[in-house]
C-alpha cells in the first residue's frame, strides 16, 4: 500500500497536539485545510488536441500571515499530497519565524512530456485558474518539484497582465532580472547544510569524516554535493530516479556536475559503482539526506538503513512507521520542516526585497539564512530536550505553538 502523506502529516500533527495539551477546538481548526481550488487546465497540444490536465492550491492556514508555498508539477499527484505539503509549510514557516502560513499547489502533469510551448499555457492557464487566491498579500506561490524560475516567471507575468501593472511580490523563485533574489536557487540546500553543520557539531562527529549519501540530484540535491564538499563533508553517494553512483573514497562534486549536464541524469557515472536509486538508502554512510519525493523511507528499509543521522531535504521522505523504527534504533532524524526550510526562508527575503524594490547582495542574504537556520535548530533542540521527545516532535510542537498562539490572539471570527 502507498503511503499517504496526508496521513503521516496528521498523525504528526496529533502527536504534537497531546505533547501541548492543545486546545481540541484549535486542534480540529489545525487539522483542516483553510480553503482548497480545484481546476481544470486545459491546453492546445502541439498535435492540435485539446487536454485538460488537473490541477490544486490549497491554503492550509493563514493565522500567521499570507500563504506560501511551492507549486509543483508531477504526474503522480493527488490532492492528499497537496494538503500534506500545504500542511507542512504552515509548520515550516513557524519554525523559522517567518510570518506566513501554509499553502501548496500543483498540476498533475509530467512537465517532460510537455514542449517549451505547452509548457507555459500550461502555467499560464494554471496561474489564470488559481488567481483568485494568489497575491502578494494573499499567496506567494514558489517553484517545487518539476517548476523552475521561469515557470515563475510566467506567474508573475500573468498575474500583472490581469491587474494591469508588474507585481514582483506574487511569486518567489523568478529569475533576478525580475525581481528574484540573489542565493535563492540554492538556498534550501544551503540551509540543509547549515544544519548538517549544527547536527554534527551537536553529535559531537567531526565534520571532515562525515560520509554523506544523497538521494535526489534536483534543484536541492544538486547544488549540496558541492556547498557539503566545501563544509568538508565526503560525498560518497547520489542518485536521481535513474539511479546512482557510489564511491566509499568521495565522489567529486564538479565531476558530477559536468556528467550530469551532458548526460541529464547521474546514473552512470564513472566515478564509482553503480547503485540504484532504492540501495542509496541503505547504503554505508554516517549522514543520509533525502532529497526527492516524500515516502521514500518507510517500514520495508527502515530496519536496512545504516546512516547514524537522517537529515530531511525532501517534503515527507519519512512515513510515521520508518521514524518509529529509526527512533528504537537511536537513528536521528532531522526533520523536513527545520532542515529543508532555508528555500521558503530565502523566499521571504526575495518577497520583503521585492516589496521595497530595494536588492541585498548574495553575502547578506546567506548571512542572514545562517542566522535564521541555526536560531531555529536551536529552538528545536531546546524543545526535544525539555519535552523529551525526538526532533521531529519538537520541530512540529514549536511550528504548532506558534500558529495556535497566533490563531488564539487573534480569536475566532465571527
Ligand atoms: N517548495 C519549497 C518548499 O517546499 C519552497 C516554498 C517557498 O519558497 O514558498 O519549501
Amino acid at each position: 500500500m502507498t503511503p499517504n502523506p496526508w496521513k503521516a502529516a496528521l498523525s504528526q500533527l496529533d502527536g504534537a497536539a497531546a505533547k501541548l495539551n492543545l486546545d481540541p477546538g484549535v486542534h480540529d481548526v489545525l487539522r483542516h485545510c483553510k480553503r482548497i481550488l480545484t481546476v481544470a487546465v486545459p491546453i492546445r497540444r502541439e498535435d492540435g488536441i485539446t487536454h485538460v490536465y488537473t490541477g490544486w492550491r490549497v491554503h492550509h492556514n493563514t493565522s500567521r500571515g499570507p500563504c506560501k508555498g511551492g507549486v509543483r508539477y508531477h504526474p503522480d499527484m493527488h490532492l492528499d499530497e497537496v494538503k500534506a505539503l500545504a500542511m507542512w509549510m504552515t509548520w515550516k514557516c513557524a519554525i523559522v519565524g517567518i510570518p506566513y502560513g501554509g499553502a501548496k499547489g500543483g498540476v498533475v502533469v509530467d512537465p517532460k512530456d510537455l514542449t517549451r510551448r505547452e509548457l507555459e499555457a500550461l502555467t499560464r492557464r494554471y496561474a489564470a485558474e488559481i488567481l483568485p487566491l494568489i497575491g502578494p498579500e494573499r499567496d506567494i506561490p514558489a517553484p517545487d518539484m518539476g517548476t523552475d524560475e521561469q515557470i515563475m516567471a510566467w506567474i508573475m507575468d500573468t498575474y500583472s497582465m490581469n491587474v494591469g501593472y508588474s507585481v514582483p511580490g506574487v511569486v518567489t523563485g523568478k529569475p533576478l532580472a525580475v525581481g528574484g533574489s540573489r542565493g535563492r536557487s540554492a538556498a534550501t540546500a544551503r540551509g540543509v547544510m547549515y544544519v548538517t553543520g549544527a547536527t554534527l557539531k551537536h553529535r559531537g562527529m567531526s565534520v571532515e569524516d562525515t560520509r554523506v549519501a544523497i538521494q535526489g540530484y534536483g534543484k536541492v540535491g544538486g547544488p549540496m554535493v558541492a556547498l557539503l564538499e566545501d563544509l568538508g563533508c565526503v560525498v560518497v553517494a547520489v542518485s536521481d530516479v535513474n539511479g546512482g553512483v557510489y564511491n566509499p573514497r568521495g565522489l567529486s562534486a564538479r565531476g558530477i556536475a559536468e556528467y550530469r549536464t551532458q548526460a541529464g541524469t547521474v546514473a552512470g557515472f564513472s566515478g564509482g559503482e553503480t547503485i540504484s536509486n532504492e540501495e542509496l538508502l541503505t547504503i554505508d554512510c554516517d549522514v543520509l539526506i533525502p532529497a526527492a519525493l516524500e515516502s521514500q523511507l518507510t517500514e520495508e528499509n527502515a530496519e536496512r538503513v545504516r546512516a547514524k543521522v537522517i537529515i530531511e531535504a525532501a517534503n515527507g521522505p519519512t512515513t510515521p512507521e520508518a521514524d518509529e523504527i529509526f527512533e528504537e534504533r537511536g537513528i536521528l532524524v532531522v526533520p523536513d520542516i527545520l532542515a529543508s526550510s532555508g528555500g521558503v526562508t530565502v523566499s521571504y527575503f526575495e518577497w520583503v526585497q521585492d516589496l521595497q524594490a530595494y536588492f541585498w547582495d548574495e553575502d547578506e542574504v546567506n548571512d542572514k539564512l545562517r542566522t535564521i537556520m541555526e536560531q531555529a535548530y536551536v529552538d528545536v533542540l531546546g524543545v526535544a530536550e525539555e519535552k523529551k521527545v525526538r526532533m521531529r516532535t519538537a520541530a512540529t510542537v514549536l511550528g504548532v505553538s506558534r500558529v495556535a498562539e497566533a490563531h488564539t490572539t487573534r480569536g475566532l471570527f465571527p
